[in-house]
């Protein structure tokens, strides 16, 4: 199956939980437009569901290009760099330090998203960086439940697999406003916390909630706060 969310990119890290952990691929390089190249195919994640767009490089004999974010112009998928140079291929290398540590965040996101969820709160928007991760409530949230706490102790491990929209089952996805979904979306990514979440996303994620590691959580008004230590 090809995994493609844009006309001409083949998003590699949407193949399965193991694609986010492709740290380099050979790339052809289609063209230069909006600020960036456009490749045939990406291990980077491009700005979007809360997830900040990866960092990286393109390498093509003695030269390195530097990539400082990837976007989404309508459904091309830019990888944005200052250098315009005329290249045809080369190696794609993604920033892994930085990009780990937002799948760690990004996974614990899902996590706290499901734990408030069966306390009645529901997770309105949410946005990680590295260093910060901020959920917003449609309620305040007084309380964060004790297993809000444990998720890297509870060793849940992680799937992502693909359903047909039409074979969606609403209530599987209890906590996912589908509605939100692009209507040219016509098999969607399911990503699976073991015993604990199921959403539809197209983000990256760690294979295990045990490699988040320690973090810290605050509540206030609507908004749940957390980070890694
Ligand atoms: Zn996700």
């Amino acid at each position: 199956m090809k995994l493609l969310l844009s006309d001409e990119t083949q998003l590699l890290y949407l193949d399965g939980i193991e694609g986010s952990y492709i740290k380099e691929t050979d790339v052809r390089v289609l063209g230069y437009e909006a600020g960036g190249y456009i490749l045939d195919k990406s291990i980077m994640h491009y700005h979007g569901g809360g997830q900040p767009g990866d960092r990286g490089k393109i390498v093509s004999g003695d030269i390195s290009v530097p990539i400082y974010d990837v976007k989404k112009h309508g459904r091309k998928v830019i990888h944005k760099s200052l250098v315009e140079l005329d290249i045809k291929d080369g190696k794609l290398m993604v920033e892994w330090e930085r990009r780990y540590k937002i799948m760690k965040m990004h996974t614990l996101q899902h996590a706290i998203s499901s734990v408030l969820f069966d306390e009645g709160f529901m997770t309105v928007n949410s946005e990680v960086i590295p260093e910060y991760g901020i959920i917003e409530t449609d309620k305040t949230v007084k309380y964060i439940p004790a297993r809000g706490y444990r998720i890297n102790e509870a060793n849940l491990p992680l799937k992502r697999y693909y359903i047909k929209r039409e074979e969606l089952d609403p209530n599987l996805l209890r906590r996912c406003n589908l509605e939100k979904l692009p209507k040219s979306i016509e098999r969607v990514s399911i990503v699976e916390i073991d015993g604990l979440d199921i959403c539809a996303c197209a983000g990256t994620h760690v294979r295990n909630t045990s490699e988040i590691g320690k973090y810290w959580l605050r509540n206030f008004e609507n908004k749940v706060e957390f980070g890694l230590f």
